[in-house]
């Protein structure tokens, strides 16, 4: 852990959410020499089989500069830009780092005290007032601080209630996501997608693209790693009744779990990939257990602070996962937020003020560019090297 570099009275600070936003802050305002207690919903372990993360400099910054473990990574040299005919495609050298949700996840717990990590502990509610926050937190009653943070992700409570006139705008189409062991991939699969960042328009428009991550329990070794794709394909309203739909028949807001995809959905999405994309997707997409399916949206907020709470992570912005920076943009707020409480140690209102602005103007700024990404191969069949040099 950083050493504290200031003598004023400590903050206290609690965080609504454990995950990236939520532990990074707290890592980040450790490192200042707050006083930090996470309060993550979740009762057990919110780690799971993890998709893929491109990695940006943002996170490996933060995590560098507090000590944390090695995060565990996957690389390429190539872009290959695959046609949906088949063959091999052109390839262009673009080094490139990839990970996991869950390796982000657990680099992230090792480095942020066990003891001020609670589980099973929603954020309920707060009220704001003569510089404190008093929090209600569940099993735990009212916990009172100098500010909160509030990292409850994309589908935000907080947020809702703040500011119910935000709501999140479908941007008309969706990500199919998937992972698959390297060990249960069909025989030469996996070695033919290794080292290469791959990328397939699809007939009918969209796109798909794969790459290596860290297998289980955040293992890079060859043979234990994970086959990553994310399929872009539109999705109308009535397509979204039907791929939100889960196997019980519950339709889903925004997004469907791994298991939750109804079997006639993964099915007709099988057959759509042979004949909409490239053989080699088309395969990786058949072999892959239980896709699971997020609505793109775009999520702008007119200001995140709030007395002494505010918004940090996808609870303030959710951008177009082509940016590759959901969890950089955590990070990055993270940093800023304890960057400024360092500067005005005294005036930790005057801080938040000060870091709103910042965070409005970088959200706004990679909502922009997010949607220009998006409609780039939205409005036409672009030539895959058209698009941006990182887009996931
Ligand atoms: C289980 C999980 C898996 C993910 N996998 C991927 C992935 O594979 N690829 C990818 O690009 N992105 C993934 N994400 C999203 C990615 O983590 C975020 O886009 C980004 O890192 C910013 O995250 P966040 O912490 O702001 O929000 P989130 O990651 O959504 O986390 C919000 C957290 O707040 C908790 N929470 C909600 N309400 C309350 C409350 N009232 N009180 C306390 N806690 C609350 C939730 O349980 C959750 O842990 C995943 C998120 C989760 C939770």
């Amino acid at each position: 852990m950083s050493p504290t570099d200031h003598a004023l009275p400590r903050v206290a600070v609690a965080v609504a959410g454990g995950s990236i936003g939520g532990l990074c802050a707290g890592i980040a305002l450790r490192g200042y020499g707050a006083d930090v207690d996470i309060y993550e919903r979740h009762a057990g372990s919110v780690e799971t089989r993890g998709a893929g993360i491109v990695v940006q400099d943002e996170l490996t910054g933060l995590l560098r500069r507090h000590g944390a473990p090695p995060l565990p990574t996957t690389s390429c040299r190539v872009r290959r830009y695959l046609e949906p005919a088949g063959g091999n495609g052109s390839a262009q050298a673009m080094p490139q780092r990839f990970t996991s949700w869950e390796a982000i996840y657990r680099t992230l717990r090792a480095t942020f005290p066990e003891a001020h990590y609670h589980t099973g502990a929603a954020i309920q509610g707060f009220e704001t007032g003569g510089g404190a926050v008093r929090a209600d937190v569940e099993g735990r009653g009212t916990v009172e601080a100098d500010l909160l943070v509030v990292a409850d992700g994309a589908q935000s409570e907080t947020r809702r209630r703040l500011l119910p006139d935000v709501a999140p705008h479908y941007a008309g189409y969706v990500a199919w996501r998937g992972t698959l062991d390297e060990a249960d991939a069909p025989t030469g699969l996996a070695a033919s997608f290794d080292g290469a960042f791959t990328f397939s328009e699809a007939r009918s428009g969209g796109h798909i693209l794969a790459y290596l991550i860290p297998g289980a329990n955040a293992d890079v070794a060859p043979g234990r790693r994970r086959l990553n794709w994310v399929w872009y394909t539109h999705a109308d309203d009535a397509d979204l009744d039907r791929l939100l739909t889960d196997r019980d028949g519950r339709r889903h807001r925004s997004s469907l779990p791994q298991g939750g995809a109804a079997e006639g959905v993964v099915t007709a999405l099988r057959d759509t990939a042979r004949r909409e994309v490239h053989p080699r997707l088309a395969e990786l997409v058949a072999a892959t257990p239980d896709p699971f399916i997020q609505t793109i949206v775009d999520v702008v907020v007119p200001r995140t602070v709030f007395g002494r709470a505010c918004l940090l992570g996808d609870a303030a912005f959710v951008v177009r996962p082509h940016t590759a920076a959901a969890a950089a943009k955590a990070a990055g707020e993270a940093t800023r937020l304890a960057d400024a409480l360092r500067r005005a140690p005294a005036d930790v209102d005057a801080a938040l003020a000060s870091w709103q602005g910042g965070q409005l103007r970088a959200g706004r700024e990679l909502t922009r560019y997010g949607v220009a990404l998006g409609d780039r191969w939205a409005a036409a069949r672009t030539a895959p090297n058209e698009q941006c040099d990182r887009t996931p």
